[in-house]
């Protein structure tokens, strides 16, 4: 009633969700929620184009992001969560839209060279990797989803799926919307080592990261390497504590850089002041993450009840789709 439009958005299920992800994604995902009709899916299928040798862990992973999700604020009352794999009709799409999406605009594909050279110890020169820009167009387009939250590297993915609409509307009837993207407002937040948090650089703090871990992470965290002793003065601008300070601490950021230029303050004691803010940040996660946690049962049901939503609107577009076709 009265929503802007719909929504798919998804995630790959390789591993615990980290603070970047929560600010780079699922906070928006969160408050998106009422304003659109949102579908939400824990795409399995997709983690089996780089991860397709180590299948066993998919499950727990998918089980474990749910968790992420609901402990982030995701409501099931207000949006669907839903496991892709649960959806057959994804597949279906993806097989169809492969048939008339040219090799050329997957080969082009900027984060296709890329990945190959960057994952070079797996070998994923296969057809499902070369084809994870359709499966992902499948994805959005089997619910005609009108907008789609990505980040900025999601961008050609998400262009290709409005050329492959626009070939699919071509050749057949217009069917799909062209999907747009909503970028995500909040910046690339830095790691533990200044880079960006990243579950393959090592450098994260998770979500369901224990408040002593949270602290042994941020004490363990490289300063201004020229501030060697405590009277030295110190540059935040190059620092990575500092750096996490003005996203998780912004009342006491102006403060702190002028005691660090004049030693007022020590890198410990920075530290620490970082980590209780980040403490009292993740609080409200762990709250929601212990309650899930402690029934497994309901997360499944959840997701079952999830998927057979998504299913409806699914079949919806596939009727669509097969009789634009001819099929
Ligand atoms: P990772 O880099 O840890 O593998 P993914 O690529 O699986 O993370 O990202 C999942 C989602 O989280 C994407 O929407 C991505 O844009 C967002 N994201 C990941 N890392 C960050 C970060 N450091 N800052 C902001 N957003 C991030």
């Amino acid at each position: 009633m009265g929503k802007k439009g719909r929504i798919f958005s998804g995630m790959r299920p390789t591993g615990r969700l980290h603070l970047g992800n929560y600010l780079g994604a699922l906070s928006a995902w969160v408050e998106l929620q009422d304003d659109y009709e949102c579908f939400f899916g824990i795409v399995d299928w997709h983690a089996l184009t780089t991860g397709y040798e180590e299948t066993e862990i998919i499950r727990e992973n998918v089980r474990e992001m749910a968790i992420d999700w609901l402990s982030a604020g995701l409501d099931p009352e207000r949006c669907l969560i839903f496991r892709q794999s649960d959806v057959k009709e994804h597949a279906e799409l993806h097989l169809l839209l492969s048939m008339i999406t040219p090799l050329s605009w997957l080969e082009r594909c900027p984060t296709y060279k890329e990945q190959l050279a960057q994952l070079s110890e797996k070998d994923i020169r296969t057809y499902g990797f070369l084809g994870y820009p359709v499966l992902m167009a499948a994805d959005i387009l089997v619910y005609k989803a009108d907008t789609v939250p990505v980040g900025e590297d999601q961008l050609p993915h998400l262009e290709l799926a409005r050329e492959i609409v626009r070939r699919f509307n071509y050749l057949y009837r217009p069917t799909f919307p062209e999907p747009q993207a909503k970028l995500t407002p909040y910046p690339v937040l830095p790691g533990l080592d200044g880079r960006k948090m990243s579950k393959s650089y090592g450098n994260v703090i998770l979500m369901a990261e224990e408040p002593e871990e949270t602290r042994r992470k941020v004490a363990s965290m490289i300063t201004d390497p020229q501030r060697a002793r405590r009277k030295d003065p110190g540059n935040p601008e190059v620092c990575s504590v500092f750096a996490l300070h003005k996203i998780f601490n912004l009342e006491e950021t102006e403060g702190i850089d002028v005691d660090c230029r004049r030693a007022g303050i020590g890198c410990v004691d920075c530290k620490k002041r970082l980590a209780d803010k980040l403490v009292e940040y993740l609080a409200p996660i762990h709250e929601r993450r212990r309650i899930w946690a402690k029934d497994p049962d309901a997360v499944e049901d959840l997701l079952a009840a999830g998927a057979a939503k998504a299913r409806e609107a699914a079949a919806v577009t596939m009727a669509e789709v097969r009789h634009a076709m001819g099929m």
